[in-house]
């Protein structure tokens, strides 16, 4: 009953549950633990190193069970991944509350975190992993695709062609990289310890070729460079090693960057250890291991300080590998920006962020047709029509077809209501699920991420996720979520997700108008507070109301 079973959400517009309001959240739980979708989904790890969608099976077959049978004003509390209780609400509430991985200030550790996981009390959620709102390596490839064009923008003539970026980790988030940098014409090459990792990408067309060598990879990369040709190579190797031998030999690289999960150190392989060997040493010596771990993550840092000396561009890709290589020993760990600051700043001082949305029915179809009604919502947006024409070339769905785009303040509850319009009228085969990423700009403290270096020095406050989550529960979103430690590891972050279901009724677009217009709201007033002229801007011209500019 509670063992590991492959996981495929039901499609078409057939409930299995008693209502599109509990529908959507269980096939989004389901979706996230395909095996399609999931990197390891037999242990319920979703991405992002150990980032789960339930605690255990049992915990997952009882969150099934009490979706299946929810009444429509009645509420699910989980707590990092386990089903805790059911209580009468309204319609009005969200059907499903979810809190993960919350620990109190001075106990936020790894060990202190690891030792009650032992114990089956918590669990890691990632961001969209335990907020069942992941959609496959798509979810970060338009957030990594539009970095990657910051950097051309910004050092490199609004182009990559020409230009050779280094990058580590091609696992569910990493795995972005090399599409995201060819799709803006560049050539990359990644270095991953894990071959099945790399295969998976040139699988799902994320990779263009895997080089049996690190010489011959070097070759490809750097004739792609010289002709100014898009390619993407991947190498199985550990980035340490790779990062600091390529420095050794000053390959011309222009970019670079990383995305190993080196916010838990467990999840960062060491010099030195084994594939094989990783996760049994890993469990029995967790503190010999993430000494190891800093080590080698102090390494392979120092090389990429090296490559910026050298001129490079060069960026910490969220996953706190500062961090972990200044407790590794790398006194100039810092010397590089996050990519924040460096380059998403301004979009979320416009409450731009992650949107993403995905159909219920399974059918591709119905991506097809939203995809078209985004681009004719938003007529003068040339970026977003180019992302939209590239996704659709180039986006190979994993589960539930499903699209992203960044929009911001006073845009995506205009997106959502449509959706709801096109489901109500029968346009759409089956409901719409409509959420985000926790890479937001109102519903994260994350001091090394995204909001790192804050105008006002508010970096490290985080009551703006909680008021974020409050804000969502009281605006009627069908799921919220408050969650620790996503993206950069336990003890520093604390942010918050919401989903809502567009199902076509008109309650629904009620609650559609308002969840998708405060959402991105809270990311405008939290940088309106901190200062950034811009969102003060965007205020004043879309009509939030600041209540300290009124007298
Ligand atoms: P993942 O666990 O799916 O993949 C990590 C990959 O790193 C694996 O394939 C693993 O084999 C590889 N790896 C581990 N140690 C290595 C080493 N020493 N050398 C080379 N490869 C090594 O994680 P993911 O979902 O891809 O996320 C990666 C990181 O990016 C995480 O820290 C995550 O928190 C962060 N992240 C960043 C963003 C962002 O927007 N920038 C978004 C989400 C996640």
């Amino acid at each position: 009953m509670s063992e590991s079973r492959p996981v495929r959400a039901a499609r078409g517009s057939t409930l299995t549950a008693k209502s599109w309001q509990t529908e959507g959240p269980l096939r989004m739980l389901m979706n996230n633990l395909d095996p399609e979708v999931a990197e390891h989904p037999e242990s319920l790890v979703v991405y992002g190193g150990t980032g789960k969608a339930a605690r255990n099976w049992e915990a997952y077959d009882a969150i099934v069970r009490t979706l299946t049978t929810l009444e429509k004003d009645e509420t699910l509390l989980v707590q990092s991944g386990k089903p805790v209780g059911v209580f009468r609400t309204h319609e009005w509430a969200p059907r499903v509350l979810i809190a993960n991985s919350n620990l109190v200030g001075d106990w936020a550790t790894w060990p202190e975190f690891r030792r009650l996981e032992a114990l089956g009390l918590t669990m890691y959620g990632q961001m969209t992993a335990g907020s069942w709102i992941y959609i496959g390596t798509q979810g970060i490839l338009q957030g990594t695709y539009e970095t990657f064009a910051a950097v051309a923008a910004k050092r490199f003539g609004g182009t990559l062609a020409g230009t050779l970026t280094l990058t580590g980790g091609a696992g569910g988030m990493g795995g972005a990289q090399p599409l995201a940098v060819t799709m803006n014409d560049g050539a990359v090459l990644i270095v991953d310890v894990d071959e099945s990792r790399l295969l998976r990408r040139a699988e799902h067309g994320y990779l263009d070729e895997l080089a049996p060598t690190l010489d011959d990879a070097v070759a490809r990369v750097l004739a792609a460079k010289n002709e100014k040709r898009a390619l993407s190579v991947g190498v199985v190797g550990n980035a340490a090693t790779v990062f600091a031998e390529l420095l050794e030999r000053r390959i011309p690289i222009d970019i670079v960057t990383d995305q190993t999960s080196a916010h838990d150190p467990l999840a960062y392989l060491p010099e030195g250890v084994t594939l094989a060997d990783w996760h049994a040493y890993a469990a029995a010596k967790p503190e010999e291991f993430t000494e190891r771990a800093r080590a080698s993550m102090a390494k392979q840092v120092t090389a990429m300080v090296g490559f910026q000396d050298a001129g490079a561009e060069v960026f910490d890709y969220g996953n706190s590998i500062r961090a972990e290589a200044e407790l590794g020993g790398c006194a100039r760990a810092f010397d590089f920006p996050g990519f924040v600051p460096a380059y998403i700043r301004p979009l979320f001082a416009e409450g731009k962020g992650p949107f993403r949305w995905v159909a219920l029915s399974g059918d591709p179809a119905d991506i097809a047709a939203t995809d078209k009604a985004i681009v004719e919502l938003f007529p003068g947006d040339e970026h977003l029509r180019r992302w939209i024409t590239k996704a659709q070339d180039t986006v190979h769905f994993e589960g539930l077809p499903a699209r992203i785009c960044w929009l911001g303040y006073q845009e995506r509850h205009r997106a959502g209501l449509k959706f709801n319009e096109m489901v109500a009228s029968g346009e759409l085969s089956a409901p719409i699920v409509i959420g985000r990423d926790h890479l937001d700009s109102g519903s994260v403290a994350s001091p090394y991420r995204e909001t790192e270096d804050m105008l006002d020095g508010s970096d490290a406050i985080a009551d703006w996720p909680l008021l974020n989550a409050l804000l969502n529960t009281a605006s009627g979103a069908t799921w919220v979520s408050i969650h620790h430690g996503g993206g950069v590891g336990i003890g520093r972050s604390i942010h918050a997700g919401q989903v809502i279901v567009a199902d076509g009724t008109p309650l629904a677009a009620e609650k559609i108008a308002r969840v998708l217009t405060n959402d991105p709201g809270t990311g405008v007033m939290r940088h309106v507070d901190a200062g950034y002229e811009r969102a003060a801007e965007v205020a004043r011209e879309r009509g939030l109301r600041v209540p300290m500019w009124e007298s």
